[in-house]
């Protein structure tokens, strides 16, 4: 269906598209809401906030609250103030070439029109083979949230590429007692790190796990790893370290730029290479963390609140239209 068959076309035409619901979308939706534009999200829910147990790092948000209620609360603030909410998958994005709408959003349900677009896209991290913990209760994704949870506590980190090695040598400022699992995998690094790595106090274990027990006091927690060659290890947890999987086809197909990581490239206001598109949280390059994506989502949507906004014109502009004396129109500009 297109915008033009539908029978309520004004309803599903919006200044400001955001896809993505995790806390840069949001953020950038509450913004441009609260900036008076008229303003849809779109979210096919998951995401790297929603699997969260608990939240760390969000200064006002207790520690207890889970991703489901922190992205709750979020979505009752949008609806509070008119954030037009779908719970749908955005398939294809294109620019018209037009001035407005300049964009047109496909779902799988629906056609939506839109001036700025904000891609809240997110990453999933890569997961190794199982046997591997509960998420969360032993299996960790996020160094700067989790890592201070195991201060003095026995670590694992698996994996065997540079952001391994690097991230097992960075836990040894938490803990004396780090374990590199290398899971029968090659070391891929570099000799450097390989010289480094092997200088630091980690134990390298190369065999493959083949089982895990849990903590006999919390049986909800990881208690360590049975290994191939018939040992095992005590762990209270550790992170995974396999790379990230950007959701990045939309990003893609509309030409913007992306970095070798594959990030998306922007600028200080999370404007990508493709004019009107912005792209904000853990798609950009940059620490992942929520109170960020919270950051970049509101200066990607005060961004767009000034490009798009009518006021202030400039003198000549209000000239122009009859309403002020030519003769001030000389030097005042709109810019702010
Ligand atoms: C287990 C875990 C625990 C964490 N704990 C913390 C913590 O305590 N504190 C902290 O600061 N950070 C934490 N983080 C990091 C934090 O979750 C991320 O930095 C943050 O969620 C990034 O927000 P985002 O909006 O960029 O992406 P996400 O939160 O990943 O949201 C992206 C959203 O976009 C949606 N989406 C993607 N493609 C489409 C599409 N085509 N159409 C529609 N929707 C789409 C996804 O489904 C998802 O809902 C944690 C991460 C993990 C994995």
């Amino acid at each position: 269906m297109t915008a033009d068959e539908s029978p309520d076309t004004a309803a599903q035409t919006h200044e400001v598209v955001v896809v993505g619901g995790g806390p840069g979308g949001l953020a950038s939706a509450l913004y441009t809401t609260r900036l008076n534009h008229d303003t849809a999200l779109v979210d096919r829910g998951g995401g790297r906030a929603a699997m969260m147990l608990d939240t760390h790092n969000v200064i006002g948000v207790t520690e207890e609250t889970s991703g489901g209620e922190f992205l709750q609360t979020a979505k009752q603030q949008l609806d509070h103030y008119g954030t037009e909410l779908y719970r749908d998958t955005v398939t294809d994005i294109e620019a018209t070439g037009e001035a407005s709408p300049r964009f047109v959003v496909e779902t799988d349900g629906q056609t939506l029109h839109a001036d700025a677009v904000v891609l809240s896209t997110g990453f999933n991290d890569i997961r190794p083979d199982p046997p591997l913990p509960r998420t969360g209760r032993g299996l960790h994704w996020c160094l700067h949230c989790d890592a201070y949870m195991f201060r003095d506590e026995p670590v694992y980190v698996m994996g065997h590429d540079e952001g391994a090695a690097h991230v097992a040598m960075i836990m040894l400022n938490f803990t004396d007692e780090v374990d590199l699992l290398l899971r029968g995998e090659e070391p891929d690094w570099s000799e450097e790190t390989d010289e480094l790595v092997r200088a630091h106090p980690i134990d390298i274990v190369s065999t493959d796990i083949d089982g895990m027990f849990k903590d006999p006091e919390d049986s909800s927690w990881l208690g360590g790893f049975e290994f191939e060659d018939g040992t095992s290890r005590e762990y209270r947890g550790g992170f995974a370290m396999y790379g990230s999987d950007y959701n990045a086809d939309l990003a893609e197909g509309l030409g913007c730029e992306r970095n070798d990581d594959g990030t998306i490239v922007v600028d200080e206001d999370g404007l990508t290479s493709v004019e009107g598109v912005y792209a904000v949280g853990d798609i950009t390059p940059g620490n992942n963390q929520i109170p960020i994506a919270m950051g970049e989502g509101a200066k990607a949507g005060i961004a767009i609140h000034k490009s798009l906004r009518t006021y202030p014109k400039a003198l000549s502009e209000l000239s122009a239209e009859g309403d002020v004396d030519a003769d001030t129109t000389s030097t005042a500009s709109a810019d702010d």
